[in-house]
């Protein structure tokens, strides 16, 4: 028996099956490499879903990990803690937001970001204003609000009935959006790149537009950065492409690097909508969390991950679409930065199985599409090299 098969055997015996893994037992990681419990390398276009931004190892994260570990690992709310009153201030001057809650996960995010908007509807105007306007094909998460709000008919069907008021309009559609607005609509909750649906990114035009519905309305706009925020597009979260503000901001993924930590953040007008006593988590923002997410954001800058993804994304972007060109079956190729896709005319995944052989860690992003979220380092050296396995074994 190997050691993978005793893994798995372990793993499929005693771990609830709600995912159908791929049959590798991963052990190390090394910068934009991977190791398996054999020793195989796999080049990392995934980072763990978009979660691993440093790269792998990095020693500056490591080290003020294991500080924190020996210092103190939590406290309970009822204290304040040091790493998050630095790792708020981090937080708030590069969102723009005016107050921060941390999570424990991108879905616990996503439900506070709702109960906050539920609140200021009912504060606002009344009992009766409670319903959410979300897309098709958005994800937010596998909680029950969460998932109330993610626009996969598939993720939803088992666990109906939902949150109540609930509607999804078309992304990038603004007339489905205005067509779905009552004195009823508290909030428009919506990815600023749609992730999982298959990397679409959002237009301006339908960015600004879900702005201006929301002011004109008084509807709070919440942008579900979890996945395209923290560095992916370019910018550290992705509704700066378009120099607007929303009122709420959920963060996941990238902001802690690994160490599980989620956030949503509000605007000057929303801040203090929740009061104490209306909002909770025994971990969420614990020191050790906090600290992670403090080392995330320092090397963020020290780094200069921003310049790296905007230069790279752009190569990437290049070759992405030299592979297009000489494929039939891409039928599209989408995406900004360092979350791009490639979309098929069909499933998608046994490529990624072929893949996966050669060395190659991708996601799909929905059946049909290749989703390329590599760690924020990658160099184009990096780009030529997943190139080379892509043009080997994706091309059919
Ligand atoms: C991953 C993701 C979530 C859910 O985050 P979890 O940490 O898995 O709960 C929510 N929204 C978006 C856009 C995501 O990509």
């Amino acid at each position: 028996m190997t050691k993978t098969s005793n893994i798995i055997d372990k793993v499929e015996n005693n771990i609830i099956h709600t995912y159908n893994r791929y049959q590798i037992a991963l052990d190390e990681g090394e910068g934009m490499y991977l190791y398996d419990v054999e020793g195989k390398k796999y080049l990392d276009f995934g980072s763990g879903i978009g979660v691993f931004a440093l790269g792998y190892g990095n020693k500056e994260y490591n080290d003020a990990v294991k500080a924190q570990v020996d210092k103190l690992i939590h406290t309970s709310n009822y204290f304040y803690n040091e790493p998050s009153a630095l790792a708020s201030e981090k937080f708030i001057k590069a969102s723009g937001m005016t107050k921060v809650f941390y999570t424990n996960s991108g879905a616990e995010a996503v439900e506070g970001a709702l109960k906050l908007a539920k609140k200021y509807g009912k504060m606002t105007k009344g009992d009766n204003c409670y319903e959410i306007i979300a897309m098709n094909k958005s994800f937010h998460g596998r909680t029950i609000g969460a998932v109330s709000v993610t626009g996969n008919e598939h993720y939803r069907e088992s666990f109906e009935p939902l949150l109540p008021g609930v509607k999804f309009a078309d992304y990038n559609n603004l007339e489905s959006v205005k067509a779905l607005i009552s004195d009823r609509t508290c909030a428009v909750i919506m990815e600023t790149i749609q992730g999982e649906g298959g990397v679409t990114p959002a237009t301006e035009e339908f960015v600004k537009g879900v702005r201006t519905l929301c002011d004109e309305n008084n509807i709070l706009m919440i942008a579900d950065e979890i996945q395209c925020g923290m560095g992916r597009s370019g910018y550290m979260f992705a509704y700066q492409r378009f120099g607007i503000l929303p009122d709420i901001v959920t963060s996941a993924k990238a902001l802690g690097c690994g160490v599980p930590i989620g956030a949503f953040a509000a605007g000057s007008k929303v801040c203090d909508v929740l009061c104490a006593g209306d909002h909770g988590t025994t971990y969420g923002g614990n020191p050790l969390a906090c600290a992670a997410s403090l080392a995330v954001f320092n090397l963020f800058e020290k780094n200069n991950l921003l310049e790296n993804v905007v230069e790279v994304g752009a190569y990437l972007y290049k070759r992405l679409d030299e592979i297009k060109a000489i494929c039939p079956s891409i039928t599209d190729h989408r995406g900004i930065g360092f979350m791009q896709g490639l979309e098929y005319d069909h499933p998608v995944s046994g490529i990624i199985q072929k893949l996966l052989d050669a060395g190659l860690i991708v996601f799909s992003a929905g059946p049909n599409v290749i989703r390329f979220l590599p760690p924020l380092i990658a160099t184009m050296k990096d780009v030529d090299d997943m190139i080379n396995i892509l043009k080997e074994w994706a091309i059919e």
